[in-house]
């Protein structure tokens, strides 16, 4: 059951981190909605949500409360669920998650640290899937060899060490915000291509087993080429 209004006596703002712009600033509830676990018969446990809207850069944000208390201190208990810090799946390593949380903390405040953490994650990547050479340019090369990633992924990040090179050494050099975007769309291809889409596929082969009569044949997972 859902209500679509605004709690009584409670605040309608809340200052807080804002993901979409990198400011910490007030954030404006524009609607809540409380929704109710019932069991036998009975309201076991209240969850609300309120959508917010940030005052600076007009950016959506989803907060949840679990166990509405109504004491109107609820909005300042709330947790963001979306959008969620840095939206890596699951099934990525915890190492590597950190890695790209740090990183992902400052992709709007400071595009230069965010190339160096870029590049620190995929250090992370190369420790996880058990290659340490002397450099990162030859860690990435030995996963290619491996097959472990892409061709073009290796050509990609050499673009990433460079620009991770201007940052962690003083240069005239800046990282503009679209090498950024590139920079993050890029790093998350390639943990979607090693660790996300090989998960997703065999949780696809085991619920296609599970339908199927007789068990489809199992899909081949490498590539050709
Ligand atoms: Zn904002």
């Amino acid at each position: 059951m859902n209500d679509f209004e605004n709690p009584k006596q409670e605040p309608t703002q809340r200052v807080e981190y804002c993901p979409h712009c990198g400011n910490t600033t007030p954030l404006q509830v524009v609607g809540s909605s409380t929704s109710h676990d019932v069991e036998d018969g009975q309201s076991v446990c209240e969850t609300r949500f309120y959508l917010m809207s940030c005052k600076t850069c007009t950016g959506t944000l989803l907060f949840a409360a679990e166990y509405v208390q109504d004491d109107g201190r609820d909005l300042h208990r709330a947790q963001l669920v979306w959008p969620t810090k840095s939206n890596l799946d699951i099934r990525v390593p915890a190492a590597i998650r950190e890695c790209y949380e740090e990183a992902y903390q400052v992709k709007v405040t400071s595009p230069m640290a965010f190339a160096v953490l870029i590049r620190r994650s995929l250090e992370a990547v190369c420790s996880d899937r058990g290659v340490q050479k002397r450099s990162l340019a030859a860690s990435l090369q030995a996963l290619v060899e491996q097959d472990q990633i892409p061709l073009v992924c290796a050509d990609m990040t050499k673009v990433i060490k460079a620009i991770g090179n201007y940052g962690a050494h003083f240069t005239d050099m800046k990282v503009n915000a679209s090498q950024v975007k590139v920079i993050d769309d890029f790093f998350r291809a390639l943990i979607e291509y090693v660790y996300v889409a090989p998960a997703k596929i065999s949780d696809f082969q085991a619920r296609i087993g599970l339908l199927s009569e007789p068990p489809l044949p199992l899909i081949e997972s490498k590539a050709n080429g």
